[in-house]
């Protein structure tokens, strides 16, 4: 009785998006959002699939992840709180999705290469599952043990799987990475983070993106992508990632702010 009691109560604290973002982020109004659904919806229907190869899958991943990589760290570095030392894997998954999970792991799908127009935007991508690790919101977004516990324990398999062809440090994706068809995205997939968490490592990849004086406005175009792909205004509870037209918004508005900085890391919220 105890023992369900419990679990149900830190269920809903980890749904209910309890853990917030660590830096202050831009306020948001209606007028921005209104803005960018009015874009979304011009942009045309959902966006087209490139056919690309494993190798220009792989390439792609490694040639961002290697443009993005010392100021990610130096961001991480700043953030002091999260995971630095990152693994990447690429996942045979079409699916316009990426994760991260415990210890570091940061996996993106093929599916993020097919949709992407240029490097930018898959930099954006990885830049933002960084984001995650660099605020730990892996961690935090698992404070519940019970739950904690039981997705740890279905990763730390996949990862273990894994284990010959990650390389921390060196941001190497092997083909067998991609060939693994492993269903360590699944299991990461679950993991919930708070809206608050999403607007943050968006604002992070932002970030990571100036100080690797790439252009943020061509990667903000996955943004658009990634609207169009999704059917719904409004980000649900459930949803792995903030639905577009807010997400768009929100991305002008830090991209505005860390100009304005120039680079600069944000307050901390508390
Ligand atoms: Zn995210």
């Amino acid at each position: 009785m105890w023992g369900k009691a419990l679990l149900a109560l830190a269920g809903a604290s980890v749904l209910g998006g309890c853990a917030g973002a660590v830096n202050q982020l831009p306020h948001l109004d209606a007028s921005n959002i209104n803005l960018a659904q009015t874009e979304v919806a011009s942009a045309g229907g959902p966006p087209l699939r490139h056919t690309v190869s494993d190798d220009e899958v792989l390439a792609v991943f490694r040639s961002a992840t290697a443009r993005i990589k010392p100021a990610a760290t130096q961001v991480c570095i700043e953030m002091g709180v999260g995971v630095c030392a990152w693994r990447f894997v690429a996942q045979r998954d079409h699916s316009l999705n990426a994760s991260a999970g415990l210890n570091g792991v940061v996996i993106i799908n093929r599916g993020i290469a097919e949709y992407a127009d240029n490097e930018e935007q898959v930099a954006m991508v990885i830049a933002h599952e960084i984001g995650h690790q660099s605020a730990n919101h892996v961690v935090t977004g698992q404070r519940n043990q019970a739950i904690g516990a039981l997705i740890g324990g279905v990763l730390l398999g996949a990862a273990g799987a894994l284990a010959s062809y990650r390389s921390p440090y060196s941001a190497d994706i092997t083909r067998s990475a991609v060939q693994s068809g492993s269903n360590i995205g699944g299991a990461i997939g679950r993991i919930s983070f708070s809206k608050e968490q999403e607007r943050e490592a968006d604002y992070l990849s932002a970030l990571i993106l100036h100080r690797s004086h790439m252009d943020l406005d061509k990667a903000r175009g996955f943004l658009v992508t990634m609207a169009r792909a999704s059917n719904h205004r409004e980000t649900g509870m459930l949803d792995t990632h903030p639905a577009g037209p807010e997400r768009l918004a929100a991305w002008d508005k830090a991209v505005a702010e860390i100009r304005a900085s120039n680079g600069a890391l944000p307050k901390r919220s508390n």
